[in-house]
């Protein structure tokens, strides 16, 4: 299991094997027009209403770890 702080990975994932593989970083500076930090409940449901109010809308949502990697993952999964 690769994940290493944070009290481990959490019991959602361990169920699932582990965390699945990571994304490549960006290859560099990006234009867009929403950036979302953190892809836990708030930044994650942000990015889904944004895109259901406005499709037009490019959306990237950063993550310095992994999806559901803070308190997101560690309640209902
Ligand atoms: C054990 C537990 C049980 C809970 N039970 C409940 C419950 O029953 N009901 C309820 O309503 N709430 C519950 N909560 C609270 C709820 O889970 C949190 O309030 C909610 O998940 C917070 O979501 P968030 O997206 O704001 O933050 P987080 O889930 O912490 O997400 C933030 C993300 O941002 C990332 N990040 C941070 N800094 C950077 C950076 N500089 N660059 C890129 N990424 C970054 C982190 O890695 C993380 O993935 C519980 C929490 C825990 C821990």
């Amino acid at each position: 299991m690769d994940v290493k702080k944070n009290g481990a990975v959490s019991f959602w994932y361990a169920d699932m094997g582990g965390v699945p593989g990571y994304r490549a970083p960006l290859p560099g500076n990006t234009d867009v027009d929403v950036c979302i930090i953190g892809a836990g409940f708030t930044g994650l449901w942000t990015a889904y209403y944004l895109k259901q109010a406005q499709p037009s809308l490019s959306v990237a949502v950063l993550e310095k770890e992994f999806a559901g990697f803070g308190a997101s993952g560690r309640n209902g999964g």
